[in-house]
C-alpha cells in the first residue's frame, strides 16, 4: 500500500502540515496536510448530496461493498498493522490483534445492515394502522483518538456505513496513517469517495466547522471527558444527536477466592495492553486482605516478565509511551502516591531505553487519596488496593465520575450477581480482563460517556425512528 498515493500524506514539509513521527525512534514518517475549512465546507456538502445516493442502494448491496472493505483489511493486514506500530508505537502483535478487531466491526456491522426492520403497532382505533421505520440519519462526523488509531474509526463509520449513512472522520493528529490508510481500502472496496471521507487539522477549527454544520446531523466522538464536554456544548446549537465514548477510571476487584493465576493473568491483560493506554485498562487494582500479599508478589513475577522496547522488534510487548506529556502523569502519579505512603515493588522511573519508554511499575499500599485513585493513569502502573469486605470494596470502586469498565475475579456466583449488578458501569468483566468485541455493546455511563457502539445497539445510533400513522378511512 502506498500511502503517499494519498493527496493529504507528503514526504516533505510544506506549509500547515502535521508532522507525524514514530514514539518508538523519534523518526519523522510523513506530512499530512491540515485541512482547509473551505475544503471542508465542501467535503460536508459532496457528502450531503453523496449520501443518499449510498441509501438508496439495497443494503444486501451496501453489505457486499463493505465485506469487500473487511476482506480488503484483513488482506493488508500486515502493512496496516506496521503502519500502526510506527505512529503509534504498540507492539505488532497487538497492532496485528487491532486491525481484526477494527475489520470485526466491518464484517459484524454488513451483516447486521440487512437485518433493520420497522414494527407494526396495535392500533387504537378501527381503520388504522400504525408503524415505524428506520432511516439512517444523514451525514456524521466523527472525532477520533491515537491509542486505537482504528478500531475507534471503524467502530463508528461501519454502523455508519451500512446503516446509509456518510460520514467524515477527523482522526487523532498523532495516528493519521491509519486512518487515511482505512480510506484508501474503502475507496478501493467501492465505497464512492464522499461518503467516507478522512479530514484532518488543528482541532477547534476541524470540530467548529463539523459541529455548527447544520447538514451534519451526529457527532460521534471517542477521546477524553473534558474534550467530550466541550464538542457536546459545541453541537447544542445544532441539536445533533451525540455519541460519547469518554475516559474510564477502571476498578479490578480481586476477591480472596479468586482462582489467583487467572487474576494474574487479567490483570496483565487488561493493565498492559498498548502499555496502559487503553480506557478499559484496569486503573484500580483492590485486593482482599487475606489473598493481598501473595498477589503482590506473583504479579510482580509475571511483570517481570514484559519486554519494554520498539514495537517492531520481537518479543517486545511494551512500546514506548505516546509521547511525553503521557509519561509525565505517569510519573506524577508514582510520585504523589509515594509521598503519601505507598510502597513501590517493581520499576517506577523512564527506561532505560531512554525517550518515552517507561518501566512497568508496581506499588502496594495505595490509599484513596491518591491521584492514581481519581484518574486515568494511562501508562504501565499497577496500583495495588487493600480492601477487607464487599461493602466497602464497592463503595470505593464506585467513588468516582467515571463509569465505562469494571473487573471482578470471585468464584461466588451468588457474589458475582451482587457485584455484576452494585457496580456503576457500562460494562463489566467477570473472572476476565478483556471483555471488547464486535458482538457485545461498548459504552459507558456517569462521565465516561452515552451511547453504545458495536453490537446491535451499534447500528442504532445512526438510525432515526420514524412512526407512520395510516388511515384507511
Ligand atoms: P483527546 O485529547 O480527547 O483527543 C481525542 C480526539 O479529540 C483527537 O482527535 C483530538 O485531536 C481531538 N481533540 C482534542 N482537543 C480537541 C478540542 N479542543 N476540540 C475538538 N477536538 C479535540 O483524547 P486522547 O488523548 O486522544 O485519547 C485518550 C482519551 O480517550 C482517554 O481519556 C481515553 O480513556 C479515551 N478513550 C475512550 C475510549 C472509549 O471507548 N470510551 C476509547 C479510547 C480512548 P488532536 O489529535 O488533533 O488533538
Amino acid at each position: 500500500m502506498d500511502l503517499f498515493a494519498h493527496k493529504d500524506i507528503l514526504k516533505n514539509k510544506i506549509e500547515n502540515t502535521i508532522e507525524v513521527k514514530n514514539p518508538a525512534t523519534q523518526e519523522i514518517l510523513a506530512y499530512i496536510k491540515k485541512t482547509d475549512k473551505d475544503v471542508l465546507a465542501e467535503i460536508i456538502n459532496k457528502a450531503d448530496k453523496a449520501q443518499k445516493e449510498w441509501a438508496n442502494i439495497l443494503s444486501e448491496e451496501r453489505a457486499d461493498i463493505l465485506m469487500r472493505f473487511y476482506y480488503l483489511m484483513l488482506e493488508h493486514k500486515d502493512i496496516l498493522a506496521e503502519i500502526m506500530t510506527k505512529e503509534q508505537g504498540k507492539p505488532i502483535s497487538e497492532a496485528q490483534g487491532e486491525i481484526i478487531y477494527a475489520a470485526s466491526f466491518i464484517k459484524w456491522f454488513a451483516q447486521q445492515a440487512r437485518h433493520v426492520c420497522g414494527d407494526i403497532m396495535e392500533s387504537k382505533m378501527q381503520g388504522q394502522r400504525l408503524m415505524t421505520i428506520k432511516q439512517p440519519i444523514g451525514v456524521c462526523a466523527a472525532i477520533t483518538p491515537w491509542n486505537f488509531p482504528s478500531a475507534m474509526i471503524t467502530r463508528k463509520i461501519a454502523p455508519a456505513l451500512a446503516s446509509g449513512c456518510a460520514i467524515i472522520v477527523k482522526s487523532a493528529s498523532l495516528t493519521p496513517l491509519s486512518a487515511y490508510a482505512l480510506e484508501l481500502l474503502a475507496k478501493e472496496a467501492g465505497i464512492p469517495k464522499d461518503v467516507f471521507v478522512v479530514v484532518n487539522g488543528d482541532s477547534n477549527v476541524v470540530s467548529d466547522v463539523l459541529c455548527g454544520s447544520e447538514i451534519i446531523r451526529k457527532l460521534s466522538f471517542t477521546g477524553s471527558t473534558e474534550v467530550g464536554a466541550q464538542l457536546y456544548a459545541k453541537c447544542a446549537k445544532t441539536i445533533k444527536k451525540l455519541s460519547m465514548e469518554l475516559g474510564g477510571n477502571a476498578p479490578f476487584i480481586v476477591f480472596d477466592d479468586a482462582n489467583l493465576q487467572e487474576a494474574i493473568e487479567g490483570i496483565m491483560a487488561s493493565k498492559f495492553r498498548n502499555s496502559g493506554q487503553t480506557c478499559v485498562c484496569a486503573n484500580r487494582i483492590y485486593v482482599q486482605s487475606g489473598i493481598y500479599s501473595k498477589l503482590c508478589v506473583e504479579l510482580e513475577k509475571a511483570m517481570r516478565g514484559l519486554k519494554v522496547g520498539n514495537g517492531l522488534e520481537n518479543g517486545v510487548n511494551q512500546g514506548p509511551l505516546i509521547n511525553q506529556n503521557a509519561l509525565e502523569k505517569v510519573k506524577e502519579h508514582i510520585a504523589d502516591a509515594l509521598k503519601k505512603g505507598a510502597k513501590l515493588l517493581y520499576g517506577g522511573k523512564e527506561h532505560r531505553l531512554g525517550g518515552t519508554y517507561f518501566e512497568p511499575t508496581l506499588l502496594c499500599d495505595v490509599e484513596s487519596n491518591m491521584l492514581v485513585a481519581k484518574e486515568e493513569t494511562f501508562g504501565p502502573l499497577a496500583p495495588i488496593f487493600k480492601f477487607n469486605t464487599e461493602e466497602e470494596v464497592i463503595a470505593m470502586a464506585n467513588d468516582t465520575e467515571f463509569g465505562l469498565a469494571a473487573y471482578f475475579f470471585t468464584q461466588d456466583y451468588k457474589r458475582q450477581w451482587r457485584l455484576a449488578e452494585s457496580l456503576e458501569y457500562g460494562m463489566v468483566g467477570i473472572n476476565t480482563g478483556l471483555i471488547s468485541n464486535e458482538v457485545a455493546p461498548f459504552g459507558g455511563v456517569k462521565h465516561s460517556g452515552l451511547g453504545r457502539e458495536g453490537s446491535k445497539y451499534g447500528l442504532e445510533e445512526y438510525m432515526e425512528l420514524k412512526y407512520l400513522c395510516l388511515s384507511l378511512k
